[in-house]
């Protein structure tokens, strides 16, 4: 490494490199060698390879080099089993306890003839007996496309080990036929076992443990190719037996140390998990007298020791999961109100209140979600949970949220939820749980403005009815002739021409050079502006009564939005030059109207400015 890489090069890949260096110099151990192709690998070679639960691979050394995964399989093995059988068919044929043996030991559980656990050789074999399948080539087939999935990148067997064990593994072929004998095993036992040998002569990378590895941190699902490898319900079950067993008579020590779970291979390949953070993979041949890689054993306590990764050491939930929380009166949706209705909304908009959450919800930080909701109810009639930055929300965070739900409701309170595109699960899950009869005291929005907009609407329905509806408002309804006399409206009248918009259509476009002022007669109309993502959102939505477009007539500029017809929707235009041309004849009408103008634009100033303080961009 020169110091020019390490000037741009990761901190985390700096570390590797650094005990990497740390390692290489450790000289004890051997090269397994009863299985003689094994034999052949150079004791030097030496890789370590740590993937982040997101997709991160940082590697370094050997990583790229090729061996065969051994007893790495098993785990794999496992979860392929329960996943193609009932898990008490599998519990029945294989247990779940560790054995102080060691991983090749000819010994069964007493009575039942049960192999202990999955990650001894007889467990193991007992495992691959329970792979679905109709001829073994489709079993085999099966494992492959399972393994590369965990890889990320095609398996194959390597054929030169798979010959030598097979022509040397006579002790696990007793262990085929000890299985057979106490009916673990059917029928013949000898393809099983040739089977065994295969799945342990696929050839990996350290690379692909480390991606196999954070496969299984990341729920089953292949972080770097974001393909789904396992059922998730199955995950936490290889894990277990990982844990308890997967570093045979080291078992104890190993968890009690680096707080993993993990699983070595005779070819001098390790794989340990951090469960929800992190997958690791190392090679070094040369074993210990357990048959675990001396130098892999080193690297993970210190990279354990050293990032603090021990599992029984987990770090903080975060309880800073409800970001922000305001209420109704001081956030309002991005429908335009008339003044009667923006002074309600001050007066009462209290009873609404949304919380902005975020990170991942599960138990412990939706706990703190409903305890916050749930501690203050006075006068409340709308809570908005806003989910747009929640990453995961689990099967027990829609449980509470169900919960909370039922509760509100009893109090006549309303439970909305936005962005619910970021939880897939809640709206299944509240169907299922509320039933048809109840689904629709569930209510879900894509965003906060609408939902917003939704409890205003529901507030002003008893208290302040709007004007317009389906008839043409008349021009002493309008807001910007607010202070006129009858005589001066009429002169208005006389400059305003009527244009009608179909539903859809668009009334202004972005970069028009803007020559009129528009009055909404009857309808509706939305501004809308294109997001750096490319996303439309809405700024205002116009009912009748109101004007838009009016920022044009004091700067002149081209409009800087797009305005389109919710409804159908009826406007009177007055073209800048006739209001300009007020001033000679009718100068008290041009100051009326300016005066108009300012105040309801400083209304709109004063939205921003009180969502500025809340938000704190
Ligand atoms: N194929 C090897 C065996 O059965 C696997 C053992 C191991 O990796 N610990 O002997």
């Amino acid at each position: 490494m020169t110091s020019d890489s390490t000037a741009t090069s990761s901190p985390v890949l700096d570390y590797l490199h650094k005990l990497h260096q740390t390692h290489a110099g450790v000289l004890e151990g051997e090269v397994a060698t009863y299985i003689p192709e094994l034999a052949k690998a150079d004791p030097n070679w030496f890789g370590i390879c740590l993937v982040t639960a997101d997709g991160q691979v940082y590697e370094v050394g050997d990583s790229q080099r090729e061996f065969t995964i051994q007893s790495i399989s098993k785990p794999f093995i496992y979860g392929m089993a329960l996943e193609d059988n009932t898990r008490s068919e599998v519990l029945a044929k294989i247990g779940m306890e560790p054995t102080g043996d060691a991983f090749n030991a000819i010994s069964l559980e007493s009575g039942t003839g049960r192999p202990r656990n999955p990650m001894i050789n007889a467990g193991a074999i007992a495992a691959a007996g329970l792979i679905a399948g109709k001829s073994m080539s489709g079993r085999l087939q099966r494992i492959l496309e399972t393994f590369s999935l965990f890889a990320g990148r095609d398996l194959k067997i390597d054929e030169s080990v798979y010959a030598s064990e097979s022509t040397t593994g006579h002790r696990n072929r007793a262990i085929g036929h000890m299985l057979r004998n106490f009916d673990i095993l059917d029928g013949d036992p000898t393809p099983v076992v040739d089977l065994y040998f295969k799945q342990c002569s696929i050839s990996v990378t350290c690379r692909d443990l480390g991606i196999m590895a954070a496969t299984l941190a990341n729920h089953g699902v292949n972080p770097v190719t974001g393909k789904r490898a396992i059922r998730g319900e199955y995950v936490e079950s290889v894990l277990s037996v990982m844990a308890s067993c997967g570093m045979y008579d080291y078992a104890g020590e190993w968890i009690y140390r680096v707080g993993m779970p993990a699983k070595s291979g005779v070819a001098g390949g390790i794989m340990a998990v951090l469960p929800g953070q992190l997958g690791i993979g190392i090679f070094s041949p040369p074993l210990d007298p357990r048959g675990n890689s001396v130098r892999g054993i080193k690297v993970c306590d210190d990279l354990s020791r050293h990032f603090n990764l021990h599992l029984f050491n987990s770090p903080h939930v975060n309880k800073a999961v409800v970001r922000l929380q305001y209420n109704g009166s001081e956030v309002n949706s991005s429908r335009v109100r008339s003044e009667k209705q923006m002074g309600e909304l001050r007066r009462s908009g209290k009873v609404i209140r949304v919380y902005q959450l975020q990170g991942d919800l599960f138990f412990s930080t939706a706990e703190v979600v409903v305890r916050e909701v749930m501690s203050d109810l006075e006068h409340k009639k709308f809570v908005i949970l806003d989910l747009k930055r929640t990453l995961e929300v689990n099967e027990s965070a829609c449980s509470l949220f169900h919960q909370l739900l039922m509760k509100l409701a009893a109090l006549d309170i309303v439970l909305i939820f936005t962005h619910t595109s970021h939880a897939p699960m809640l709206r299944r899950y509240m169907k299922l749980k509320l039933g048809e009869s109840a689904i629709g005291l569930y209510h879900a929005f894509d965003d906060n403005d609408l939902a917003l907009e939704w409890c205003e609407d529901r507030l002003f329905l008893k208290l302040l009815p709007e004007y317009g509806g389906e008839n043409l408002l008349p021009p002493e309804k309008y807001e910007l002739f607010q202070g006129l006399t009858l005589e001066e409206i009429s002169v208005l009248k006389g400059l305003m021409r009527l244009q009608k918009y179909g539903v859809g259509s668009v009334v202004v476009n972005a970069g028009d050079a803007a020559r009129e002022l528009f009055i909404i007669a009857r309808g509706r109309v939305s501004v809308t502006v294109t997001l750096a993502s490319g996303l439309q959102k809405r700024l205002a939505t116009f009912s009748s009564g109101m004007a838009f477009g009016e920022m044009a007539m004091l700067d002149n500029a081209p409009r800087s939005a797009i305005v389109v017809a919710d409804t159908e929707v009826e406007c009177q235009l007055l073209t800048i030059e006739a209001f300009e041309n007020l001033e000679k004849d009718h100068p008290r009408i041009k100051i009326v109207l300016l005066r108009n103008l300012a105040h309801s634009l400083s209304s709109k100033l004063r939205k921003a400015n009180r969502e500025v303080s809340i938000f704190d961009y």
